[in-house]
């Protein structure tokens, strides 16, 4: 069997920040520590610090007053804020920069009095988060047909933004229903996709038609790693989302020579290369690396956890 390795795949710049902002903290603060929300929609890193004594919760109210808590990578909405701060919480925010300049543009267009129609999935941690950020301004959108339900018209000031792991292809088309319907509607600066589901989605539709089958790590709750199943299914390839190597039916790699393996933007490296290991354990063959896209993004610490670590430094 011949297996394509995507290049890139696996933890993007925001989740290997948002980790590392929980084991930082951990050392810190110790356990129990609260992080709301899955710190990153990945099962194997959730279960791993539920086991290092990690809480997550759904809600502030399950946080105990005066305790630490982290807000995840997706992000939360002002309320989340205030409601930890009349806890006396401690508070460290391990939202990606890129769903902080979602956040940014929404209330900046709010406040010019646009109409916001986000482009997105309800529902998405990121989304509710936004919306929280001006709430009554925003409208989700989440197909080409829901923009002719829109009850605005050729006058409204409207701006679109887009949630950051859409499938680009799938934005775009609700894109220009938007432009269609409201050709004077205003773009955000620059893309709200971000650049890990922009070059992980690029690699699997540059790789998808060269392989038989394509397996891609993560879970069914991270938006960009069921984009990329999606992807390589509308390329003509048969694709299946594993959390891990016990997912796999082997009854898939019947007729398959090659299968392309590739991993969303919150999946561990170890998990990828424990499905290697398997498929070259029982089927031989050989693995060939394919780059389509470099990367070299990296987030700083937070610095509500860099100030949390000067504190506790110079307590000694
Ligand atoms: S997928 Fe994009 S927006 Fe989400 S954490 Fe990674 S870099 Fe940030």
């Amino acid at each position: 069997m011949r297996i394509l390795l995507a290049n890139p795949r696996g933890f993007c710049a925001g989740v290997n920040m948002a980790i590392q902002c929980v084991e930082e903290a951990i050392k810190i603060v110790g356990t129990p520590l609260y992080v709301y929300h899955e710190i990153v929609h990945n099962r194997h890193v959730v279960e791993r610090f539920v086991r290092q004594g990690v809480v997550f919760v759904d809600t502030i109210d399950q946080v105990p007053a005066h305790s630490t808590v982290i807000f995840s990578a997706h992000g939360v909405s002002p309320e989340v804020r205030k409601r930890a701060k009349a806890r006396g919480c401690t508070m460290i925010d391990a939202t990606c920069p890129l769903v902080t300049k979602v956040h940014m543009e929404a209330i900046r267009y709010a406040r010019q009095g646009y109409h916001i129609l986000l482009v997105g999935h309800a529902g998405h941690d990121e989304v509710v988060g936004t919306v929280g950020e001006a709430p009554g301004a925003i409208t989700i959108v989440e197909s080409p047909q829901d923009v002719a339900q829109l009850p605005y018209d050729d006058k409204s000031p409207l701006v679109y933004l887009t949630q950051t792991t859409l499938s680009m292809d799938d934005a775009n088309a609700i894109i220009e229903a938007i432009r269609l319907r409201y050709p004077h509607v205003k773009s955000p600066p620059s893309e709200d996709i971000c650049y890990a589901t922009t070059n992980r989605q690029q690699a699997v539709r540059h790789l998808a038609t060269d392989a038989d089958l394509v397996l891609v790590v993560g879970s069914r709750n991270s938006s960009n790693s069921v984009r990329l199943t999606e992807i390589s299914q509308n390329s003509g390839t048969q694709a299946y989302l594993v959390d891990d190597v016990t997912e796999i039916e082997h009854a898939w790699f019947e007729g398959v020579e090659t299968v392309l393996v590739t991993a969303g933007a919150s999946a561990p490296e170890h998990l990828v290369e424990e499905i290697i290991d398997d498929l070259l354990k029982r089927y031989g063959g050989h693995l060939e690396d394919r780059h389509v896209v470099e990367e070299d993004m990296h987030f700083e610490l937070p610095l509500s956890l860099r100030s949390l670590r000067e504190r506790a430094a110079a307590k000694g």
